[in-house]
């Protein structure tokens, strides 16, 4: 089992007590006590502490953690080690020492505590702010070594997702009880993945302002979001492979789906910082860890263009659309990590432009269509008008990307500047000018806007972008990025899972966006 534990960081008793009923109602399944953060603390302020946290009928752990390892105050040694004293005497079932500090005198004091509490274990913990550990698996097996039945709890920061899998080998391989995780934002799917893996604990906090380590996510996030209580070893995985992804409703509707479904699958948001490098450098940790799980990606800013690079230069499957367009926003890790890469913001864009218009793809021909940017999606975008003979200028910023992409298309392009004046019968904004949170702006001025005109603005935080707003109060058929993202994210779904997606789960997709968005 893996515990999901809310660690307890109040500086009074008053707010461990009320951290520990808000951590119990929101699901936690453990308890640790942080007893470093109380302010003028004593050895039998923490076992009066450990005796409540019991009474809620959770294990507990115990943690007075030395400063030099991330503790909040500078207590002595002599205290701390009391502290823990104390708290195995109370009842706690693990209490937690720094293996720097487990030195003969404090050893000895905690190994007799525990002899007389046989019931209580030792978790020696480790922690690396900077950055890896020198080598992992050695200080594992050195802990191991002062301590044998100890429960090793090693924790550094990682500082790129890449960092991560090292944790995840150890993991995977350990032969004992054993708490690997990883800190900052680069970790955080470390502390989710630690049950699929079988860590003994993964910590979380009451909320925001309670975190105990960087990256650490709440307990209502773990239990809602990232479907902590159906996690198991056999659980498949997804993600969101971008930078920044935070902002993704991805996460929220594919995991609302599975629930729904019933299926043993969990998406991740999966951030991705740097370039081309560090893309490869995670596929193919991804790739060579088959036993990890993973089976599909979705992909956004800026790696759409270097996945597809990525499966070519393997040689694996690129679908033919993909290869046109010249982006991927869709990969599929088969068995044995082969990963083949597809496009779905095409299907995407086409079916949110038809069904509102109440055409055929094919009735689009010989509309003339201002699309607005040059990157990922316009190029999709871009593919598909192109393919059913729409007459198309590109307005971009970059002008030689816009030219670049007017030539592998045939079509027109203009700069940006020149959207103010320009005349067509539908605009397509394919920037993330507008997107949340510089909302008050718009790639195409008032002046552009007319009655019967079809805006589809591919933005779909916030719902409404001002330049949708501005084209409906100009009379214009507004279309919202939401529609583009539920089809494109149907599209990955069949990609995902082979199979069609079920009756009223395009209903049941909307309806989950259009709630978080609002
Ligand atoms: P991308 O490849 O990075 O391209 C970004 C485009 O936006 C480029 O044309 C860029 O112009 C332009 N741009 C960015 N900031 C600008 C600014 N301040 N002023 C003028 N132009 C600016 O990204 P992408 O993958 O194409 O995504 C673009 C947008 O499409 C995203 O923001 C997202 O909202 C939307 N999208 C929506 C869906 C959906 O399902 N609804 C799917 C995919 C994308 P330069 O060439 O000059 O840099």
């Amino acid at each position: 089992m893996t515990y999901l534990a809310v660690s307890i960081s109040g500086k009074t008793t008053n707010e461990v007590r009320g951290q520990i009923s808000r951590a119990c109602e929101a699901g936690a399944e453990m308890l640790e006590l942080r007893l470093d953060y109380l302010l003028g603390l004593e050895a039998e302020t923490a076992r009066g502490l450990v005796g409540e946290a019991k009474g809620r009928g959770l294990p507990v752990i115990a943690t007075c953690r030395d400063k030099k390892e991330g503790g909040a105050n500078d207590y002595p040694a002599k205290l701390r080690c009391a502290v823990l004293e104390a708290a195995a005497e109370a009842g706690a079932d693990y209490i937690d020492c720094e293996y720097a500090n487990f030195n003969n005198e404090t050893k000895q004091r905690l190994c007799a505590a525990l002899k007389a509490r046989p019931g209580c274990k030792l978790i020696l913990s480790a922690h690396q702010f900077e950055g890896r550990f020198h080598d992992l698996t050695v200080l594992y097996d050195c802990i191991l070594a002062v301590h044998d039945s100890a429960i090793p709890k090693l924790v550094y920061t990682a500082n790129h997702i890449n960092d991560c899998f090292e944790a995840f080998d150890l993991l995977r391989e350990k032969e004992t009880d054993a708490i690997v995780l990883c800190m900052g934002k680069g970790g955080m799917i470390s502390r989710i993945l630690a049950k699929k893996l079988g860590g003994l604990v993964s910590f979380a906090s009451v909320d925001e302002t309670a975190a105990t380590a960087p990256g650490q996510v709440t307990v209502e996030q773990m239990k809602g979001l990232f479907r902590w209580d159906h996690i198991d070893a056999e659980t498949e995985l997804y993600g969101l492979v971008g930078c920044p992804v935070g902002h993704s409703m991805s996460p929220a509707n594919f995991n609302a789906c599975f629930e729904r479904l019933g299926m043993n699958a969990l998406y991740l948001p999966l951030l991705v910082e740097g370039e081309n490098g560090q893309l490869n450098e995670f596929l193919n940790g991804i790739s060579i860890r088959d036993r990890l799980g993973f089976r599909g990606l979705s992909v956004t800013i800026p790696h759409k263009t270097a996945a597809l690079d990525y499966v070519e230069h393997k040689g694996e499957y690129a679908d033919p659309l993909a290869v046109r367009i010249g982006a991927s926003n869709t990969l599929k890790v088969g068995f044995g990590g082969i990963i083949t890469a597809y496009n779905t913001d095409y299907v995407g864009a086409m079916e949110a432009l038809t069904r509102a218009m109440k055409i055929d793809k094919h009735d689009l021909h010989g509309y003339r269509v201002a699309v607005v940017g040059a990157g990922g999606a316009a190029r999709a975008v871009i593919a598909g008008l192109a393919d059913v003979g729409a007459h198309i200028t590109i307005y971009n910023r970059t002008e030689k990307k816009a030219r670049q992409l007017a030539g592998e298309f045939k079509c027109r392009h203009e700069r940006l500047e020149k959207a103010g004046e320009l005349e067509a019968d539908i605009i397509i904004n394919c920037t993330s000018i507008g997107m949340h949170p510089h909302t008050n702006t718009s790639p195409v001025p008032k002046t552009a806007l007319r009655e019967g005109m079809v805006v589809f603005d591919t933005v779909y935080n916030p719902m409404r972008t001002l330049l949708l707003e501005e084209a409906e109060a100009a009379g214009a058929m507004c279309i919202s990025g939401v529609e583009m993202f539920i089809h494109q994210a149907l599209a990955q779904y069949r990609i995902f899972t082979g199979r069609e997606p079920e009756a009223g789960l395009e209903d049941f997709m909307r309806e989950i966006v259009v709630r978080r968005l609002r």
